[in-house]
C-alpha cells in the first residue's frame, strides 16, 4: 500500500480518443499528474477543455486510450467488473453537480447506501452515517427527504456520501456549480475541512476561481493538455 511519500493517485502519461479515423478527436492529450494524501488539487480550464473527460478517468469510471492511472498502489486498468466497482467504492467517493442522490430517501438514508453496498452491519452504519451527517452540519435533518433539503444541504449530503467509507481520494465534478456565490464558498470550504478530518485527497473540477482558492494546488487544461 502506499505511503505519505508515495501519491495517493498517479496518472501518467494519460490520452483519451473518441472516434476513429478522420473523425478521430483528441479529448486528452498526455497528462500526467500526482496527488498526495491530504492535498486539494483544483482542476480548471474552459468549457470543452477535458476536465470531465480526465476526472472521469481517475475515477476508474472510464479508460484511458493510453496511459495509466493507479490509485492507492492499484492500478484502475488491471481491474474490472465487480472488482473495479468494489474498489472504486473503497477507495473513491465522487460528487457531481447535479443531483445523484434519491430524492425520495433521507438524507441519512442516501449516507447509508455505500455502507449496504458493503456489506456493514445495521449498528455500524448507523454509527457511521450519524458521524458523517454531523461532520457536514447536517445532523438536525437526517431524517428529512432529499428533495425537501436546500440546494447547499443537497451538496452537504453527497459529501457525507462521498467520504462515509473514509476514501483515500474524493472527486468532485462542478460541486458548487449550481449553488448561489455564498453557499458555494460554505460548501468548498466544508469539502476541505471533511476531507482534512479523514485525510483524503481531493480533485475539485471548477471552473470558478473563488472555489479553486481553497486548493492547495491548481493546474489548468488547455484543449486537452495540461498547461
Ligand atoms: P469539460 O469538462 O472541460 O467541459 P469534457 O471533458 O466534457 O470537457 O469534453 C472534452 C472534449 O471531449 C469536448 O470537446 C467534448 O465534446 C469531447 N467529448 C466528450 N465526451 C465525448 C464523447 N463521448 N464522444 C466524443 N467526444 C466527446
Amino acid at each position: 500500500m502506499s505511503n505519505s511519500v508515495e501519491p495517493v493517485l498517479d496518472a501518467k502519461h494519460v490520452s483519451r480518443r473518441y472516434g476513429q479515423g478522420a473523425n478521430a478527436f483528441s479529448a486528452l492529450n498526455n497528462v500526467s499528474l500526482a496527488v498526495t494524501s491530504g492535498e486539494i488539487l483544483a482542476l480548471m480550464g474552459p468549457s470543452g477543455s477535458g476536465k470531465s473527460t480526465l476526472l472521469y478517468i481517475l475515477a476508474g469510471l472510464d479508460d484511458p486510450t493510453d496511459g495509466t492511472v493507479t490509485l492507492a498502489g492499484t492500478r484502475w486498468t488491471t481491474l474490472s467488473g465487480k472488482d473495479r466497482a468494489r474498489f472504486r467504492r473503497q477507495s473513491s467517493g465522487f460528487i457531481a453537480q447535479g443531483m445523484t442522490l434519491l430524492p425520495q430517501a433521507t438524507a441519512a438514508e442516501n449516507v447509508e447506501v455505500p455502507l449496504l453496498l458493503e456489506g456493514i452491519a445495521r449498528a455500524e452504519r448507523m454509527r457511521r452515517v450519524e458521524k458523517a451527517l454531523d461532520e457536514v452540519g447536517l445532523a438536525g435533518l437526517a431524517a428529512s427527504l432529499t428533495d425537501e433539503l436546500s440546494g447547499g444541504e443537497q451538496q452537504r449530503v453527497a459529501i457525507a456520501r462521498a467520504l462515509v467509507l473514509e476514501p483515500r481520494l474524493v472527486l468532485a465534478d462542478e460541486p458548487t456549480g449550481s449553488l448561489d456565490a455564498q453557499t458555494a464558498q460554505v460548501i468548498a470550504r466544508l469539502l476541505v475541512a471533511a476531507a482534512a478530518k479523514t485525510g483524503a485527497a481531493v480533485v475539485l473540477v471548477t471552473h470558478d476561481p473563488a472555489i479553486a482558492q481553497h486548493a492547495d494546488r491548481i493546474i489548468t487544461l488547455n484543449s486537452g493538455v495540461l498547461a
